[in-house]
């Protein structure tokens, strides 16, 4: 299979490439910056979707981007930058002569309203409440394909928790400050961390662009990429401080939080949602990392 990814030179995108080129199947990645196995935006706009039997979009503006502050233009550059790509993918599929079998976004779970107790599945109804949950709508708004495609391409969006792996997320910033033993929970640490480690996104992904058996349903098919085990901010940071032999005494409390980050922004680390990946365990998806143990000693050991 053929497969063109949107921001495939990211941090899940190398991950997904890996995966997809050792299955046997050819990667083209799109990308604001040129190189070998890559197209650019510009290039895809003005000649069209090149040949593919699948496409993902992973692109946008890091929303953890520690050298980037919380204002206008950020926030701007947060929703164009998946909005605006997003839709010209999903532009470029309905414009061409030959469409790919799937095609399938990777959005996010802040279209869930944090809560200590509520738990949602990918059946759970929802309204924008906020500007990260009004972006998810936009998001996922962007990638929907008229009808007549609908009919031959099968749309899947996957919405993952905190995406954990060595070589970028949140893991990536976490790493230094827990071996230093200046980690801690953060807010109140009593909420939940929905997560999940990049293999297994990948491998959610890889699922998601297997061609349809059937005529696909012309509404997108909804996946949350999220680790079955629930867990709370405490018990991740506990669990990620056993694992690396250190202490975890130095909480954070949620003002720090909301002044370092923008409370707009904050709410991803001291809020979150009980996730379930319901409908993605019924699809038959093994998790190689289910569990938080598992998942953190491949990450500090590798
Ligand atoms: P990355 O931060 O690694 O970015 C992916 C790619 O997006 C980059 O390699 C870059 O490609 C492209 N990109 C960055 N900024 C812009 C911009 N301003 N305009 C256009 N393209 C841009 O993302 P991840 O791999 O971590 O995540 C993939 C997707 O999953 C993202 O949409 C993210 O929002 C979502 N997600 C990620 C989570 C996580 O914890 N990582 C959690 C939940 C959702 P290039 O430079 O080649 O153009």
């Amino acid at each position: 299979m053929r497969v063109l990814i949107g921001g495939g030179s990211g941090f899940v995108g190398r991950e997904l490439t890996r995966l997809l080129r050792n299955k046997g199947h050819e990667v083209t990645v799109i990308s604001r910056q040129p190189g070998p196995g890559k197209i650019s935006w510009a290039e895809l706009e003005s000649g069209g979707l090149p040949p593919c039997e699948g496409a993902v979009n992973l692109a946008g503006e890091n929303i953890m981007n520690p050298l980037r502050w919380w204002n206008e233009s950020y926030k701007k550059d947060l929703f164009s930058s998946r909005i605006d790509t997003t839709k010209t993918l999903a532009q470029a599929i309905a414009a061409s002569a030959s469409p790919p079998r799937s095609w399938v976004l990777v959005s996010g779970v802040a279209c869930y309203q944090p809560s200590l107790t509520a738990e949602y599945t990918e059946d759970s109804e929802w309204t924008p409440f906020d500007l990260l949950s009004k972006l998810v709508k936009e998001w996922e708004a962007a990638a929907l394909l008229p009808e007549s495609v609908a009919k031959t391409t099968k749309q899947v969006v996957i919405r993952p928790g905190a995406v954990l792996g060595r070589d970028g997320g949140a893991m990536k910033q976490m790493l230094l400050p827990f071996w230093l033993g200046l980690g801690g929970t953060l807010g109140s640490g009593r909420q939940p961390f929905p997560w999940i480690h990049v293999s297994d996104l990948a491998g959610i992904i890889a699922h998601a662009l297997e061609p349809p058996a059937d005529t696909p349903s012309t509404s997108p098919q909804v996946f949350n990429g999220v680790a079955p085990a629930l867990n709370t901010n405490y018990e991740f940071t506990k669990e990620l401080g056993r694992v690396l032999r250190r202490p975890t005494v130095f909480p954070v409390p949620a003002f720090v939080m909301n002044t370092l980050m923008g409370s707009e922004r904050a709410v991803i680390l001291t809020q979150g949602q009980k996730v379930i990946p319901k409908r993605t365990q019924e699809a038959g998806f093994q998790y190689e990392y289910p569990d938080l143990t598992s998942a953190l000693k491949e990450i500090v050991g590798s």
